[in-house]
């Protein structure tokens, strides 16, 4: 599973769909092809994606009947989503926006002008998609180097433990339930047990401990009963 940016395309026609997820990719971003609501609602489902290109004009539930689903979901209200269409009928462009759409593409767009909105969507609603370093305290996290550091002290970390403190990083002294950080961090909420994340937990506690002693391991705190921390007075005190 990589770092970059997950965005869903919902897109019924092939050559579109492929041409997105062409630029997606180059871009550097993960991309996931649905070209139903169905299937949609499947691939959200399994795993949250960072942000979602939506066709209105879909075989069966539409576009839009999707965006307002989703935003009236918990679970899924904060996803952006980007509406495309072939409507550019300004009472269109308004439902769309009401139904919760971030922002509006109308078809045929410019594969620059597509990606320029997916940067600015996922920087106004989920800075911590886009790839940039995360700062809390002594600790640094850098996703486009996949590079750790405490202070001058690298931490050596394992593809899952740097997604589980990537992801603690970006929200600072909230707990996190272990039902959330599997959905957040592993996506397959369904099949994973929950004590996975306590031996995730604990493998990262002894990863920064290592790098920087005792002070590494406080930094994530167990909150009994509900689920685990990050410290950022721990980490801005050392
Ligand atoms: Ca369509």
């Amino acid at each position: 599973m990589s770092n970059m940016p997950r965005i869903l395309v919902v897109e019924d026609e092939a050559a579109i769909a492929e041409l997105i997820e062409v630029n997606l990719r180059h871009a550097g971003y993960e991309s996931v092809l649905a070209c139903d609501s169905r299937a949609a609602q499947r691939e959200v489902d399994e795993r949250l994606p960072d942000a979602i290109l939506l066709d209105w004009m879909l075989p069966g539930e539409s576009g839009l009947a999707l965006a307002r689903q989703w935003r009236a979901n918990p679970r899924t209200r904060e996803i952006p989503i980007l509406m495309l269409t072939a409507r550019a009928e300004e009472a269109d462009r308004i439902a769309g926006l009401d139904a919760g759409a971030d922002d509006y593409i109308v078809k045929p767009f410019s594969t620059k002008e597509l990606l320029a909105r997916v940067r600015a969507v996922l920087r106004r609603r989920a800075p911590h998609a886009t790839g940039d370093a995360v700062t809390v305290g002594a600790l640094t996290l850098d996703p486009s180097t996949h590079r750790v550091m405490w202070n001058d002290a690298q931490v050596k970390l394992g593809p899952t433990e740097f997604r589980l403190l990537h992801h603690l990083l970006r929200a600072p002294e909230r707990v996190h339930s272990r039902a959330q950080l599997l959905d957040k961090v592993w996506g397959d909420h369904v099949f994973i047990e929950e004590r996975t994340v306590d031996v995730h937990i604990k493998r990262l506690r002894e990863n920064l401990c290592e790098a920087v002693g005792e002070a590494g391991a406080s930094a994530i705190e167990t909150v009994r009963g509900v689920g685990y921390r990050l410290s950022a007075q721990a980490l801005s005190a050392s």
